[in-house]
Parts: C-alpha cells; sequence; structure tokens
C-alpha cells in the first residue's frame, strides 16, 4: 500500500487522512479516516464539540487511468454541540454526501454535459441518465449567475413551442443584450405575470421598450405592470399575419377559378409569400404569370412589398401618413382577409408605429430561437423548464467558467 505514495496527493482531504489506496484493474478504492488529532467543532458556534458516531460513506470520484470506477470510502462524523444542542455531520471537503459523488466528478459530468447529450454520458462514466442530468442542473443551479435585472433597457417577449412535454413557454429577452430573463410555462397571462413580479419598481420603471408579437395576453400585462413603456409589435409577426391573409385569398380564389386559371394559382402558395428577391427565376416566372392572370392576387403581393416599406421610415409622423395610405389602399381592393388585417393594423397603429422611435429588431430573439431549438433537439425535449432554463443561460457563458 504504501508503494503508492505518488497516488496521496490526488486524494488530499484536509481534516481526513488516506488509510488505504486500493489498486484493481476494474476499481480503485480510497479509504479515508478522520484525522484522529483533531478536534471536532460545531460548524454554527464554533466551539468544540462531541462525537456521537461515525458512519462509513462512499463517494464516487474522477476516473483513474483506465479505471473508470473510483470509490472513496471515508468515515462522516456526526458529532453533537452543547451549546446548540444540535446535531451536525463532519465530511471530507468537496464531496456531496446526498449525491455519492465527489463535487470535481459532478462538475466533470457538468461540462460533459455541455458539449454532448446528457444520454450519451453513461457511455463515458459509470452514471445512469438521470443521475448525469440531476447534477449537471445542481452545478449549473450554483455556478450560473442568476439574470441580471438591473437596467433593462428593451425586453423581448415570446412564445416558443418546445416539444412533446410543454405545449409552449412565455420566454422574455433583453433586447439589448440577449440575455435570457424568464422562461415560464405557457403563453398565458400569468406566465409573463412571474417575470413583472420579480422586478422591482426601479428596474421596471427602467424598461423603455417592450417587443411582441400582438395575437395573445401579453399585451394586457404589460399595460398593467409597465405602463410607461412604449409597446412594440414585432415586423415579422406582422409580416407572416399579411401572409397569411395572402393565404386565405389565394384559397379563395383557388375555389372560384376554373381548370385553366387553377393552373397558375398551383404551387403558388410559398412563392407569395417569399421576398421577391429570394425567388428563382422559374418561380418568379410563374408568379408573374398569377400576378397576370389574377388580380386579387396580384393586388396582394405589390401590398406585401409596400408594407415593408413602412418600417423603412424614420419619422414617426411620416410613418403614420403612409401606414394611412396603406390601410386605404388594403381596403381598396375589397378582399375580404386584406380588410380585415388592415383594420387590425389600424386598430394597433400605436404598437406598430412605436417601432419607428425605438427600432426594436427581433435579432435577438430569432438567435434564442437558434439555441432553445439546438438544446431541446438535443435532449429530445426538456420536462424540466428549471433545468431547460439553466441549459440555455449557459449558452451564453463561456465554457471556462466551469472549473
Ligand atoms: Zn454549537
Amino acid at each position: 500500500m504504501s508503494r503508492t505514495p505518488s497516488l496521496r496527493p490526488l486524494y488530499n482531504y484536509p481534516g481526513w487522512v488516506i488509510q488505504e489506496i486500493k489498486l484493481n484493474t476494474d476499481l480503485v478504492m480510497v479509504r479515508l479516516r478522520r484525522d484522529l488529532r483533531l478536534k471536532i467543532y460545531c460548524p454554527n458556534c464554533l466551539r468544540v464539540a462531541g462525537e456521537n458516531r461515525r458512519v462509513i460513506q462512499s463517494a464516487k470520484d474522477l476516473a483513474l487511468g483506465p479505471v473508470n470506477l473510483v470509490q472513496i470510502l471515508y468515515e462522516a462524523i456526526q458529532g453533537y454541540c452543547n451549546g446548540c444542542h444540535q446535531y451536525f455531520t463532519l465530511l471530507p471537503p468537496g464531496i456531496e454526501p446526498k449525491a455519492k459523488a465527489t463535487k470535481r466528478l459532478m462538475h466533470y459530468v457538468c461540462k460533459l454535459c455541455r458539449f454532448m447529450a446528457t444520454d450519451k454520458v453513461p457511455i463515458f462514466l459509470p452514471i445512469s441518465i438521470s443521475t448525469s442530468r440531476r447534477w449537471d442542473k445542481k452545478i449549473l443551479a450554483e455556478q450560473l449567475p442568476s439574470p441580471d435585472l438591473d437596467n433593462l433597457r428593451v425586453i423581448l417577449i415570446d412564445e416558443k413551442s418546445i416539444g412533446p412535454h410543454h405545449n409552449y413557454v412565455t420566454v422574455v429577452i433583453n433586447g439589448d443584450n440577449g440575455d435570457v430573463l424568464h422562461l415560464a410555462e405557457g403563453k398565458k397571462k400569468e406566465s409573463l405575470e412571474a417575470f413583472f413580479l420579480k422586478l422591482t419598481l426601479e428596474q421596471i420603471a427602467n424598461i423603455k421598450a417592450v417587443g411582441m408579437y400582438r395575437a395573445g395576453a401579453y399585451k394586457a400585462v404589460v399595460k398593467e405592470y409597465a405602463p410607461e413603456a412604449a409597446i412594440v409589435f414585432d415586423k415579422f409577426h406582422l409580416i407572416a399575419n399579411y401572409n397569411e391573409a395572402i393565404d386565405k385569398v389565394r384559397r379563395a380564389e383557388w375555389h372560384k377559378a376554373d381548370e385553366e386559371n387553377k393552373k397558375f394559382i398551383k404551387g403558388q402558395r410559398y412563392n407569395l409569400f417569399k421576398n421577391p428577391e429570394n425567388l428563382k427565376p422559374e418561380q418568379d416566372r410563374s408568379l408573374k404569370e398569377l400576378c397576370e392572370f389574377n388580380e386579387p392576387l396580384f393586388q396582394s403581393y405589390l401590398l406585401k412589398d409596400a408594407l415593408k416599406g413602412l418600417w423603412t421610415y424614420v419619422y414617426p409622423k411620416s410613418a403614420s401618413k403612409f401606414l394611412d395610405k396603406w390601410i386605404s389602399w388594403a381596403t381598396e381592393t375589397d378582399l375580404a382577409p386584406l380588410v380585415s388585417f388592415a383594420n387590425g393594423l389600424n386598430r394597433d397603429r400605436k404598437e406598430v408605429l412605436s417601432f419607428i422611435r425605438h427600432r426594436i429588431t427581433s435579432a435577438k430573439l430569432e438567435a434564442f430561437n437558434a439555441t432553445i431549438s439546438r438544446i431541446v433537439k438535443r435532449a429530445c425535449g426538456y420536462k424540466d423548464l428549471e433545468y431547460l432554463f439553466l441549459k440555455i443561460r449557459q449558452e451564453r457563458c463561456p465554457p471556462v467558467l466551469q472549473r
């Protein structure tokens, strides 16, 4: 046993001495006992305390060379303090008795989980999938700084569908730096309220603008909790809404058309949604043909291009005039889906036009969407939203954070 002194520095636990290191080809066992020369102190009042009993416990540790399983057997001391009248337990530092593992092994698992799916960890280490998830979550919760809620200037709110375990989650992101601030089940009022309830009045007062899409309960919540903040309806969501309107026109035209004209409408759905510069030459040609034959679709298509011009304005007043014009053009088409879309724009004009002043883009939101999709896909969904939130936050921290 004394021939392995070189391994001793690897198992240096102050207060405990190495009694024995057993080396086998498939198992390394390190036996620790309490250093009897040391007194026991109460962790509360630091008075000298008495020993009640000692128990042998075990903890898994990092692999050693080709040996994957390293067990540390140690004496846990149960003490009793006459001052506090309380029992306490003394353990070698760096051991997590509940996890039955050393902290450094848990950190290592957390590091692996950053770059591989948790269900792959058991290929490398003698632990189960659920254990690797549990440890990963625990270390992340301890290590990651909580979201910075001070000096929020712009926030973005969105809903996101995240796979089989949850229908939707509500997300709040810092619009300036992309930091994920909040993740909650559902897309209801309460899902967002929970975020504002975390903020102080001072933190709320800092928020100048809130970007969101217009459906759902979010607007009412922002008005209630942050009445001073400007609400900005997201440009891309609005264009997507307009695309839905075009699609309704397309379907109506299809039903009206005779066989000859159906030929032109067929297969045009996505061409109508695309930006003209993204159309391939043959798509461009067939869309042009369609527009020649079908005036309603031609009008809808032209109006989409015009609508995009709204967000290029620099002055709110000019943008407002343009919006009026656009609304009247859309109304004049007499096409029900376009008229209804135009009415909606008119109703929400304040939130639509506030883009001009605040110029909120959803670029940070899109980056976030890419991140969350990647994480959820790798784990085949997340049951535990708290864990998912940590995993998303981890992506924003450099890997060196984890030692
Ligand atoms: Zn005490």
